[in-house]
């Protein structure tokens, strides 16, 4: 619980920092609304500027909450909840859940399942993030890991179908991403031009600063109880999500466990990584594409970035050395100088 309070004030602090920078200037003459909440279990905060300010960031929350009571896992009347509860049964979901549902398996697919909506017997066997989190024993891991599988996931027109029961679906790392470019949708349909939404970490700008300038997101120390900004990136219309071990996580005799699971050690993902930043337009994408590489570690995860066009990655290693992707030298700025930019691809064997 005192973790989860902690994780949440690091949230806060990031935040008010994007804020001062987004309200850094003097010529702002649009009418500006502003707004924050707990939803999908993050807190979410966003800014717009232009005439419709206030009914767009009003309909923009009130559709990340309809996001929510369709993805979540623990609400009884959404879609996954009904999925997860009825194995062998195809069941009627919504279009908005077909389509995280369908991304998600693009996904998995494209990335040999180390992103994998259907982590979910795993996620609820170590509990991360709530008070019964423990490390398992191997015959629970083994049974989950039974469990686990994107095969097991069929879809259909407008219904989905678990094959295997005991397998079940979490789109926690998916699904904020599909939420944030929904708002981008609510907001652009208002004619808003300057805006952005922060998910706990999942940040979509709209548009450049009122001014001209580009919006600066900044890029939270994933160490451990640290709540400033190590990095910041000049963005216009793009989005930066990060995976990291220090959002969710409990320590047992010294070893951290943390919330992004291995789907095939079902063990939280160990491979010498704090954190991983996709930055790109599309967040959908980048939100799977962040807790996949996060998944493949360094040298594969970095691989697969640079074969995909418009797609920028930073890792962050426990070492504090910072990989980028050759696109994202130029416009990200390390601001604290304990962490060291490696140049090159000297992580390659
Ligand atoms: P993110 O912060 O976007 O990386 O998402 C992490 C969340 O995604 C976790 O809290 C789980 O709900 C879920 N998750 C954990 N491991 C995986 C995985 N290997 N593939 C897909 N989702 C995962
Ligand atoms: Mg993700």
């Amino acid at each position: 619980m005192f973790k989860n309070k902690k994780l949440i004030l690091i949230t806060i602090l990031a935040v008010f920092l994007l804020i001062l920078t987004a309200c850094g200037n003097k010529a702002e003459e649009l009418p500006q609304a502003k707004d924050t909440a707990f939803l999908m279990d993050t807190l979410v905060q966003m800014q717009a500027h232009g005439e419709n300010a206030e009914v767009a960031v009003e309909e923009s929350m009130e559709r990340i909450r309809e996001i929510e009571n369709l993805m979540s896992k623990t609400i009884k009347s959404s879609d996954i909840y009904e999925l997860n509860h009825n194995p062998k049964t195809k069941i009627q979901i919504s279009q908005a859940s077909m389509a995280v549902l369908k991304k998600a398996l693009e996904y998995a697919k494209m990335t040999d399942g180390s992103f994998d909506p259907t982590i979910g017997a795993l996620v609820e066997l170590w509990g991360i993030g709530t008070e019964d989190a423990a490390v398992p024993t191997q015959s629970e891991i083994e049974k989950a890991l039974s469990n686990t599988g994107y095969q097991y996931l069929k879809l259909y027109e407008n219904s989905a179908k678990i094959t295997n029961p005991g397998v079940k679906i979490d789109l926690g790392g998916i699904a904020k991403g599909y939420a944030a470019e929904e708002v981008k949708d609510v907001v652009q349909k208002h004619g808003i031009q300057h805006a952005f939404v922060n998910l706990g970490g999942n940040v979509l700008v709209i548009g450049n600063k009122v001014d001209g300038s580009p919006w600066k997101i900044g890029i939270q120390d994933p160490r451990e109880g640290r709540g400033n900004v190590m990095a910041i990136v000049d963005a216009v219309d793009s989005t930066i999500v990060t995976s990291g071990n220090y959002e969710r996580y409990f320590e047992e005799n010294g070893k951290l466990y943390h919330h992004i699971i291995n789907p095939e050690t079902g063990y939280p993902a160990r491979n010498n990584l704090l954190s991983a930043s996709i930055i790109s337009e599309n967040s959908f994408d980048a939100d799977a594409l962040s807790t996949a590489v996060y998944v493949m570690g360094l040298e594969k995860g970095m691989n697969f970035i640079e074969s995909l066009e418009n797609v920028e990655v930073m890792f962050i290693t426990e070492k504090l050395d910072v990989y980028l992707s050759s696109g994202l030298k130029d416009i990200i700025e390390i601001t604290d100088s304990d962490f060291n930019i490696i140049e090159g691809e000297s992580f390659a064997n």
